[in-house]
């Protein structure tokens, strides 16, 4: 059941800035889905939009039957059942963490507000933290307050805009694996917003693909990565070699794998050592291309000369 309905949203700030171009995007009731796109490509247009925080040039949001109003239609902008958090968020910095959790409820029943406190305190793991003041947190600690305060009025629709952008990669990685096991048992609709495809993979699989103001793509994480709509999705995934001589023909640095002899002949020009293995860097005999290559058994030195293969239904044939 769609729930979520976005209808050819367009955004011109100025005229010759398109934000956002025919962006239609649907998403079924208590979904998670990761929007995927660089720097500029309107992520944040479109989840202003989308929360009633932005008037759109043109198109519709609706959230069921009901229609999202713009900051024109609207006295006061925005919707309960909508919330967006971004990476400056702000808490109350002098009211402890269970005070800024409480804040959206100050109208709901006493004995509500309590119970609710507790559930969010409990689910987010924050119980420990409940009597300190947000200086007192961690990033990633701060980051789970401004979700559990968004979560206190129980939103329909989460809508997070690179809001672990501040924070280093190991507390990132814990948070979005709590994230998601939370998401899923609220069952919230969430859209995640990040320029980051680890972490969008890190909290679903359900990628959306933006680029200058339109959906390129959608689909699951395999599904994008074996068939990329074009040169920009396939570059999320990582550096491609270009095949000489086949202009739109490429390999992945991961598909490619050495031989004793015979295949590409190529020298190595640099080695570095990263995680899991050795990113080479060579230069192909003849075209004298440059390409990268995983190097899984550090077997190999700067200097050395190697074997190159790749099977051929591991080319991509991408238009930019
Ligand atoms: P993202 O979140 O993907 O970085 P944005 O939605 O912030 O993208 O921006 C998309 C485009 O719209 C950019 O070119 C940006 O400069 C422009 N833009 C965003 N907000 C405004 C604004 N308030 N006024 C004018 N241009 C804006
Ligand atoms: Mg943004």
């Amino acid at each position: 059941m769609t729930y979520l309905k976005i209808e050819k949203v367009s955004k011109q700030y100025d005229e010759d800035n398109m934000a956002l171009e025919g962006f239609s995007l649907e998403v079924p009731k208590g979904n998670v889905i990761s929007m995927v796109g660089e720097s500029g490509s309107g992520k944040s247009s479109l989840l202003r939009i989308i929360a009633g925080l932005e008037i759109q040039s043109a198109g519709l949001v609706y959230l069921g039957d009901q229609k999202i109003l713009n900051p024109n239609e609207k006295l006061v902008p925005g919707y309960d059942e909508i919330q967006l958090i971004h990476q400056e968020y702000k808490l109350y910095p002098n009211s402890t963490v269970e005070e800024n959790i409480a804040r959206p409820l100050l109208m709901y029943d006493k004995a509500y507000q309590k119970e609710r406190v507790e559930e969010l305190l409990d689910l987010l793991t924050l119980t420990a933290h409940r009597h300190k003041k947000p200086r007192q947190l961690s990033g990633g600690q701060q980051q789970k307050v401004a979700i559990a305060r968004a979560l206190s009025i129980e939103p329909e629709v989460l809508l997070l805009d690179e809001p672990f952008s501040s924070l280093d990669a190991i507390q990132k990685r814990e948070l979005i694996e709590e994230l998601k096991q939370i998401f899923e048992s609220l069952q919230v609709t969430v859209i995640f917003v990040t320029h980051d495809l680890d972490d969008a993979l890190l909290l679903t699989e359900q990628l959306f693909i933006i680029h200058k103001g339109k959906l390129i793509q959608q689909g699951n994480a395999e599904d994008v990565f074996r068939h990329p709509a074009n040169l920009y999705v396939a570059k999320l995934f990582g550096y491609l070699n270009v095949l000489p001589g086949k202009e739109n023909n490429f390999v992945r640095p991961s598909d490619i794998h050495f031989l004793k002899s015979g295949g590409i002949k190529a020298k190595v020009q640099k080695r570095q050592y990263l995680i899991h293995y050795n990113l080479l860097t060579v230069q192909l005999e003849g075209s004298g291309e440059i390409w990268r290559v995983e190097d899984k058994e550090r077997e190999f030195q700067e200097g050395d000369t190697l074997f190159l293969d790749f099977d051929e239904d591991k080319v991509l044939y991408l238009e930019k």
